[in-house]
């Protein structure tokens, strides 16, 4: 079957008194409208890693993730469109939840992992699957597939913008929109908000994938304590943001970018005219383990 949704996801420009009042610009890159699912940039990066297998004839697909993670979804709803067998490692003692409960529905079969086994993913491949048949997917689908599918996004993009913001977890969605903007030769500025405590190592994960970190511009305060961590002034912005948009926002990824974006603006950190783009990478069941914070 095509790897394909056949379609672009839209670029929607958000219209609010701020923006106004600074004279800026903001635009968001609707990636979570790929699909409920195989939703935002976990798409991007598996586009090409699924086509591969196509054509190496693998049936199956192994990877790894938390158990709230929004890859493991991605993979196993992407497995069952797609016409492969899916695995999923899960960090940590077995549970039950909304999101591991979807990748059950749509055929994966859950291997629950401590968290030292966790931490060795080849071997604990190699214990179970032979690779001749069975494609390994790293965690988050870090890999130079990924990179490959996420320049994409700079094929679509309607217009130019000055900046546009990604939110980081390995950075191999960033490192792919930095080949994007290369390939096309734009002006624009990229910046990365790292979700992670001490964000700075997405440097290093950038560079491990081919990709020269220098022209992208992170943005290492806005992790909130650590990764899926929060404080109230992130719940506070998304509550408003989301009530005052239509458009939803998880804490523990995109609420952090778009909070980055707003809390610079404020600051008067962008020229006046400037045109900002932000990635909105989906994610969305990741809210389903927040909600009780709402
Ligand atoms: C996984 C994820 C990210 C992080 O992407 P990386 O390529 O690992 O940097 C960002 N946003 C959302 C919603 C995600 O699910």
């Amino acid at each position: 079957m095509a790897l394909d949704f056949g379609f672009h996801s839209p670029v929607e420009e958000l219209h609010l008194p701020l923006l106004k009042e600074k004279n800026i610009r903001l635009s968001v890159k609707r990636d979570d409208m790929i699909h409920p699912f195989i939703s935002g940039n976990k798409w991007r990066k598996l586009k090409y890693i699924l086509k591969n297998a196509q054509e190496q004839q693998k049936q199956t697909l192994v990877t790894f993730g938390g158990a709230w993670s929004n890859h493991l979804l991605a993979t196993a709803c992407a497995g069952a469109k797609f016409g492969f067998e899916t695995h999923g490692f899960v960090r940590g003692e077995e549970v039950q939840n909304p999101v591991l409960s979807l990748c059950k529905v749509f055929g994966m079969e859950l291997h629950f992992v401590s968290r030292e086994a966790y931490l060795d993913k080849p071997r604990l491949f190699e214990q179970h699957f032979d690779a001749k048949q069975v494609v390994f997917i790293d965690e988050g689908g870090y890999s130079s597939e990924a990179v490959q599918g996420c320049a994409e996004i700079m094929d679509e993009l309607p217009q130019d913008y000055e900046h546009l913001f990604v939110g980081c977890g390995t950075g191999a969605t960033v490192a792919g929109v930095s080949v994007g903007i290369a390939k096309h030769q734009k002006q624009t500025q990229l910046h990365g908000v790292p979700v992670l405590k001490g964000g700075d190592f997405i440097r290093h994960e950038i560079s491990a994938l081919g990709v020269d970190p220098a022209p992208i511009q992170l943005h290492t305060e806005y992790h909130f304590g650590g990764y899926a961590k929060t404080k109230p002034e992130l719940l506070l912005f998304i509550q408003d943001f989301v009530s005052g948009t239509g458009i939803l926002l998880e804490p523990t990824y995109t609420g952090k970018v778009f909070y980055a974006v707003f809390d610079l603006i404020r600051k008067g950190y962008f020229r006046e005219g400037d045109h900002i783009l932000i990635l909105h990478t989906g994610g969305l069941t990741g809210f389903l383990g927040m909600y009780q914070k709402f």
